[in-house]
């Protein structure tokens, strides 16, 4: 089957043909029936635990069991949370219409600044529309041609592209191998300044970044070390702070990217760090600069959020129950699990065609789950994605199970790895 990668680029001299030839494909797929229950499925409510959409073959509403939420905590519908929310929005408006060095920066702006910094113990923090413009922001704001980067071939893309759209020279090293960066970086002769650039739990396959090694070999070779923990904070260490708490090593980090969309449940990124870095990023993190701040009622609710995460241990107790549960379960049954490292769970299926079916098949049986292809991971390497959550019910956790169990062994793929599906695809032994 076709995926993304094959409508990059077309033979035609068309500018549009490409878009032609994939609305084809997307023809194709929905006449398959593979597509609407996938992508852009339409909730009737909240994104939770549970969700209510519109069947969009029978046109009948139905609830799932959702794993596609990255609010690990649940703190998008905390009371605390939306009340700080609206009494911003009754004082401040529903938008901040005004880039931040402009007319956008209020109480609410600084206060969600000061409590991002103060949480991650940093001077100062400067906050961005997304994470994504963040990563982009970060690393073309710092990078120059001359400068170094090397990011891990797994981490997010909004990483690898602020990488390369700053002009600055370098590569991918290989998926958590500390002895691939040493090695490409103490190849790399007569360059200037050099980053190491790193998601702290890997989005799609939910493993950490080890940062005891990462921070030895930047040492060892004078990089500074710039880590996304979009899916650590609120979720790892004993407090939530993230992979610095999970390791025990307070200020590892030269760079600590964050986003607000997962555990803080809402929309928005951050970098903190030296109150020098996060100045200079302020006048020169253009996706920071030439854009509108966050509204103000956004930031107040995020705030709230973060103060939520310090107080209120329960919500990351239940999750990593959750987890733990959901994990243990499909182990018992026969699937071939990582280790538990996260809340992202992932079981692997290889071949696109196939992703789907089994995405549809889930859908039938009720369970909306993330069917990853390229190019969110390697090409052939396609995986089921499910991100636990505080608001799943043990009773939900178990029907998902049985759900999953029983559309694995209709398709062969219980205790399967994703080695053993590459080798199958490629007809040898893994
Ligand atoms: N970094 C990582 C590791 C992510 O998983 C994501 C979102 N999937 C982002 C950055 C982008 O964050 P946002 O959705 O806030 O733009």
């Amino acid at each position: 089957m076709k995926t993304l990668a094959d409508y990059y680029r077309t033979k035609s001299p068309d500018l549009l043909d490409k878009c032609h030839q994939f609305g084809a494909l997307l023809d194709q797929l929905r006449a398959e029936g593979l597509y609407q229950p996938l992508y852009r499925l339409e909730l009737q409510g909240p994104l939770d635990h549970t969700i209510r959409v519109r069947d969009p073959r029978s046109g009948q509403e139905r609830a799932l069991i959702c794993f596609d939420s990255n609010s690990y905590l649940g703190l998008h519908l905390h009371p605390r949370v939306l009340s700080a929310t609206r009494r911003a929005l009754d004082e401040a408006g529903y938008g901040t219409p005004s880039a931040q060095l402009l007319g956008g920066t209020n109480r609410w702006l600084r206060e969600l600044e000061e409590t991002v910094a103060t949480f991650h113990g940093r001077a100062s923090a400067l906050i961005f529309p997304s994470g994504y413009a963040a990563n982009v922001g970060i690393l073309t704001g710092l990078l120059r041609s001359g400068d170094l980067f090397l990011a891990d071939r797994l981490a997010h893309a909004s990483l690898h592209d602020g990488c390369r759209w700053s002009g600055a020279h370098g590569g991918t090293y290989a998926h958590r191998d500390p002895a691939d960066l040493a090695r490409q970086l103490s190849r790399a002769e007569k360059v200037r300044g050099r980053l190491v650039v790193t998601d702290g739990v890997f989005s799609m396959h939910g493993r950490l970044a080890q940062l005891r090694d990462l921070r030895r070999v930047t040492a060892a070779h004078g990089a500074y070390l710039l880590v996304d923990e979009a899916h650590s904070v609120g979720v790892l260490g004993e407090t939530g702070r993230g992979l610095e708490e999970h390791f025990g090593m307070p200020g590892a980090i030269d760079i600590l990217m964050g986003t607000f969309s997962k555990a803080p449940g809402s929309v928005g990124g951050y970098v903190c760090g030296d109150r020098e870095l996060i100045d200079y990023l302020r006048f020169y993190a253009r996706s920071c600069v030439f854009t509108a701040a966050l509204p103000s009622a956004t930031c107040a609710g995020i705030t709230e959020a973060f103060r939520v995460m310090a107080e209120e241990p329960e919500h990351r107790e239940r999750l990593w129950r959750a987890a733990r549960r959901l994990w243990a379960g499909l182990r018992q049954v026969g699937f071939t699990l990582e280790p538990l490292e996260s809340p992202i769970l992932t079981i692997p299926v290889g071949d696109l065609a196939l992703l789907l079916q089994v995405g549809r098949e889930l859908f039938d049986g009720g369970l909306k789950v993330g069917t990853v292809g390229f190019p969110a991971v390697p090409r052939r390497e396609g995986l089921l994605r499910l991100s636990v959550n505080a608001r799943h019910r043990d009773e939900e956790i178990d029907r998902s199970i049985e759900v999953l169990a029983r559309v694995a062994a209709r398709h062969g793929l219980l205790g399967v790895t994703q080695a053993e599906l590459r080798a199958e695809a490629a007809g040898g032994a893994p």
